[in-house]
């Protein structure tokens, strides 16, 4: 077979391959990116698919507007705004996933050879989609306080970019989380560089203290001229069910119309039948009682591996302790002669029955290869202490 030419600037995941391993039984795995299903409000969600065929089982069983149901577009209009954001139904069309929110970017903005500026680390299968439509990847550096906007402005500046990608948010894989102060920042930089910047948020409602600050897009109003420089990013997945599939894609008018055309070529709608029953469930009122669940039994867990981590495997290991999302981003150090090479770490942990993913792979360039990604979301605080425990006894 000769394959499109575009697959070449891409390879499966190395984290798909790892989880080919994760079969074994009795393996305690902090691997995915996966919320709990036990967190599934299931009772929640059949009601609202009941009440949605009951209601409009004509509208939730036939095809749609590629834009998206306008139930739900108004519900997710409302949702962004009890979080600081006013959003018109209009301004935003529903996608399958904000995984293809960002896929419509790439294929409405990324021209081959186009730079892109990501934070170094992040989200390893937006590097994998920009790069498939030919995207040349720039990593722009971070810590606890998310991209290091000085050095972001002079990336920018340098390469000109097509658009930068942000997870402001209890960042994937990074945990960090952009301070005001550099969120402001960012949005001044759109406009001076005329540059558009994506948001990507499905993490923003999973804080286990105080909320962290607003969104970009909910800053925007206060930078004039970002907003219609800020494409944002939101899913029911983390918070709700990914199965459901359901995402959104907030953006200026001829970005959405763009946006909504590649649409049609791909997959003509999100399923009607899942978005009536978000809709249903959003109209219902469960998602406050159904995020304050989700934020505290994460909460107890995150909490939970950081003091596991710093017991057993202390200064062999340094991490910021996440305030919200999935996960811990963590560096080995190479303490007391111990290993810094996260890789032939996971190989060893995996034959003490305990899986994490290696960060290399969350790198555009220039990997850091002692650093590591442990989602604290799918095992309970007696499996994160077990888990733990075996990781210390890996090292
Ligand atoms: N963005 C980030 C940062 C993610 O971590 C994920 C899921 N792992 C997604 C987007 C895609 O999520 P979904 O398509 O389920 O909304």
């Amino acid at each position: 077979m000769h394959f499109a030419d575009r697959l070449q600037q891409v390879e499966t995941s190395a984290i798909r391959e790892l989880f080919k391993l994760l079969g074994k039984p009795g393996i305690i795995s902090f691997a995915g990116g996966f919320p709990d299903p036990a967190m599934f409000d299931v009772g929640g969600i059949k009601a609202a698919a009941n009440q949605a065929l009951n209601d409009e089982p004509g509208a939730a069983l036939q095809y749609g507007a590629t834009e998206g149901y306008q139930p739900l577009r108004e519900q997710l209009s409302t949702f962004m705004a009890a979080k600081g954001a006013a959003v018109a139904a209009s301004e935003l069309i529903v996608t399958t996933g904000s995984q293809q929110a960002l896929d419509l970017l790439g294929k409405t903005m990324i021209s081959p050879g186009d730079k892109v500026i990501v934070e170094g680390p992040t989200f390893l299968a937006t590097i994998q989609c920009f790069r498939l439509y030919g995207a040349d990847i720039i990593s722009a550096p971070v810590d606890a306080q998310g991209v290091q906007t000085d050095a972001l402005e002079q990336l920018i500046a340098e390469h000109r970019p097509k658009l930068v990608y942000l997870i402001p948010t209890f960042g994937n894989p990074s945990g960090a989380t952009l301070s005001l102060e550099r969120r402001r920042r960012v949005l001044e930089l759109a406009v001076q560089y005329n540059t558009l910047v994506v948001e990507d948020d499905p993490y923003g409602d999973l804080y286990f203290g105080e909320a962290p600050p607003p969104s970009l897009l909910a800053l925007s109003p206060s930078v004039p001229g970002s907003r219609d420089l800020l494409a944002h990013c939101g899913s029911l997945s983390k918070v709700l069910s990914p199965g459901l599939r359901v995402g959104w894609l907030i953006a200026q008018p001829a970005l959405l119309a763009n946006a909504v055309m590649c649409k049609q070529f791909s997959d003509a709608h999100t399923s009607t039948f899942a978005q009536a029953t978000a809709a249903q469930y959003l109209k219902s009122g469960r998602m406050p009682a159904t995020l304050a669940h989700v934020r505290q039994v994460y909460g107890e867990r995150a909490r939970a591996m950081g003091q596991a981590l710093r017991r057993e495997l202390g200064d062999a290991i340094e991490f910021a302790e996440p305030k919200g999302g999935l996960f811990f981003w963590a560096r080995l150090t190479g303490a007391h002669g111990k290993t810094k090479d996260a890789a032939e770490f996971a190989k060893k942990a995996i034959a003490q029955g305990v899986a994490f993913v290696p960060g290399a792979p969350f790198y555009a360039a220039n990997p850091d290869l002692s650093t590591l990604r442990l989602s604290f979301a799918t095992a309970d605080v007696a499996k994160i202490e077990e888990g733990i425990a075996r990781l210390g006894r890996s090292l």
